[in-house]
C-alpha cells in the first residue's frame, strides 16, 4: 500500500514525490507517457537537448524556489533575448532602444518617448472621436486598443499585431484588452526578455532535472490512470492520489470540456552549425504561417554535453492552432466561459476524498515553472502539519 499515488511525472508531480519521499511517504508515480518531464521534457539528440513541447526558460524572482531547484540542477548562464522578424527587418525583443532605433533612426530615449506618446495621442483623439468621448474618458476595450494605448501605431502593426492573430487565430480587436495589461517597454539596451533575478536553462536538459527529482522514487511510465483498469487497480493501491492530468478528463468531461490553445511543432535537423543565430526568432508578419523558429542548441551556446561544439543543428517552426479534443493541450483559455465550467470542475474536485488537483491541468492555469515548483512546495509543507 503506498502513501501517495501521483498521478503525472511532470514538474508538479516530481517536485510533490520528492518532497513526499523526503518526509517518509511512500510514493508510486505513474505517467502515461513514454517519459517523465511532461511538457518540459527535453530530448538529447545530436549532442542537442531538444525542448520537445515548446521552448523552456528558467526564470523567477522567487529565492526560495531558486535555492530548491539548483538542489536537482545546475543551470547556465542563458538569458533570453528573442529577436522579431518582420518581412526580413530584425528586431530586438522585447521592445526597448535597439527596436526603436531600428523601426525610427532614434538614438536617444526623449526621442523614443516621444515618437510612442505622439502616435498614442494621434490614435485615442481618433479612436475617442469615434466613440463620441473625450480622450480622457478613453479605455482600451479591445487587444488592439490596449495595444496602440501602451506603443503606440508602428511597433504594434510590425510586432505586435499579426503575430497575436497567429498566436490566438482572432485578430486583435476581438480578443479582451486583460491578454495584454502591460507590454514590456524599456527605454534601455536591455535585451533581456524576462524581469527575473534568476535565469538560465538546465544543464542536461530539463529531463536530467526532472530524473534527480524523481531518484529512487518508483515511476510506471505508459500508464494512463484514466484507462478504468489502471484506475480501479491504482486507486486501491493508495491512500492518498495527487492528480495533475486534466480536471475535466478525471470526471469524465461529464460538464464539458474546458478548452485549449493548441501548438503543432515541425523540427528538422539541418547539416548546418547556425541556422538562425539565436534560440529564439518570432516571425511578427501575417504571410509567415509559424509564430516562431527555435534553434535549440543555443540555450545551450552550441555546446554538447562534454562541452564540444555541435556541427549540426536542430529547429522547431511552431505553428499555433485551435485545440480539438485528444490534441496536446497547451494554453487554457480562460474566458469566461471557460473559467465558469473550471469553477464548476473545481467544485467537484472539492467534494473527492483523498485527492489533491495540482499543476497547470489540474488547475487549469497557465503557470510557469517556477511557480508550480512554489504550488507542490506550498502544498506538500501543508501535508503532516
Ligand atoms: C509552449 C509553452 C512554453 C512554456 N515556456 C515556459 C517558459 O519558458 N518558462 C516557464 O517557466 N514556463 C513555461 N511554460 C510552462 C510550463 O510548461 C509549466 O509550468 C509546466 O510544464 C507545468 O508542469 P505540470 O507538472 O503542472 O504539467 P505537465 O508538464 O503537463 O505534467 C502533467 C503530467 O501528467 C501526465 N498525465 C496527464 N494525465 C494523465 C493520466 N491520466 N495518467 C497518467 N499521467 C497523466 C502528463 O502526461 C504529464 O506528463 C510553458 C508552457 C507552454 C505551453
Amino acid at each position: 500500500m503506498y502513501d501517495y499515488l501521483i498521478v503525472g511525472a511532470g514538474l508538479y508531480g516530481a517536485v510533490c514525490a520528492q518532497e513526499l519521499t523526503k518526509k517518509g511517504y511512500n510514493v508510486l508515480v505513474i505517467e502515461k507517457r513514454p517519459n517523465i518531464g511532461g511538457n518540459i521534457y527535453t530530448e538529447y539528440t545530436d549532442g542537442i537537448n531538444v525542448h520537445k513541447y515548446g521552448a523552456h526558460i528558467f526564470h523567477t524572482n522567487d529565492r526560495k524556489v531558486w535555492d530548491y531547484i539548483n538542489g536537482f540542477a545546475t543551470f547556465n548562464r542563458y538569458t533570453n533575448s528573442p529577436v522579431a522578424n518582420y518581412r526580413g527587418e530584425l528586431y530586438s525583443l522585447p521592445f526597448n532602444m535597439y527596436t526603436f532605433n531600428r523601426m525610427w533612426g532614434v538614438t536617444t530615449p526623449d526621442e523614443a518617448r516621444a515618437r510612442i506618446e505622439e502616435q498614442k495621442k494621434d490614435y485615442i483623439a481618433k479612436a475617442a472621436a469615434k466613440k463620441g468621448i473625450s480622450p480622457e474618458e478613453f479605455e482600451p476595450a479591445n487587444l488592439e486598443e490596449q495595444a496602440i494605448s501602451l506603443v503606440g501605431t508602428d511597433i504594434y502593426e510590425k510586432l505586435v499585431k499579426d503575430y497575436t492573430m497567429k498566436q490566438w487565430g482572432r485578430p486583435c480587436t476581438e480578443l479582451p484588452s486583460f491578454i495584454i495589461r502591460r507590454l514590456p517597454v524599456r527605454f534601455t539596451f536591455d535585451n533581456n526578455y524576462f524581469n527575473a533575478l534568476y535565469q538560465g536553462i538546465p544543464v542536461r536538459g530539463y529531463t536530467g532535472m526532472i530524473a534527480n527529482l524523481l531518484k529512487n522514487i518508483e515511476v510506471k511510465l505508459n500508464t494512463d490512470y484514466l484507462d478504468p483498469q489502471v484506475r480501479e487497480a491504482f486507486s486501491k493501491k493508495a491512500a492518498n492520489i495527487i492528480y495533475t492530468g486534466p480536471i475535466d478528463a478525471y470526471f469524465d468531461y461529464k460538464l464539458g470540456t474546458l478548452e485549449y490553445r493548441s501548438l503543432r511543432f515541425e523540427t528538422e535537423k539541418l547539416v548546418t552549425p547556425n541556422f538562425q543565430g539565436n534560440a529564439v526568432i518570432n516571425y511578427t508578419d501575417a504571410d509567415t504561417p509559424y509564430t516562431r523558429i527555435i534553434e535549440h542548441k543555443w540555450f545551450e551556446f552550441g555546446l554538447d554535453q562534454s562541452g564540444q561544439e555541435v556541427p549540426v543543428t536542430i529547429i522547431s517552426r511552431e505553428y499555433s492552432h485551435e485545440w480539438k479534443p485528444g490534441e496536446e493541450s497547451y494554453y487554457p483559455v480562460n474566458d469566461d466561459k471557460n473559467s465558469r465550467l473550471y469553477e464548476d470542475y473545481r467544485k467537484l474536485a472539492e467534494a473527492e476524498t483523498n485527492v489533491h488537483f495540482g499543476g497547470r491541468l489540474g488547475e487549469y492555469k497557465y503557470y510557469d515553472m517556477d511557480t508550480v515548483i512554489g504550488k507542490a512546495l506550498s502544498y506538500t509543507e501543508s501535508i503532516g502539519q
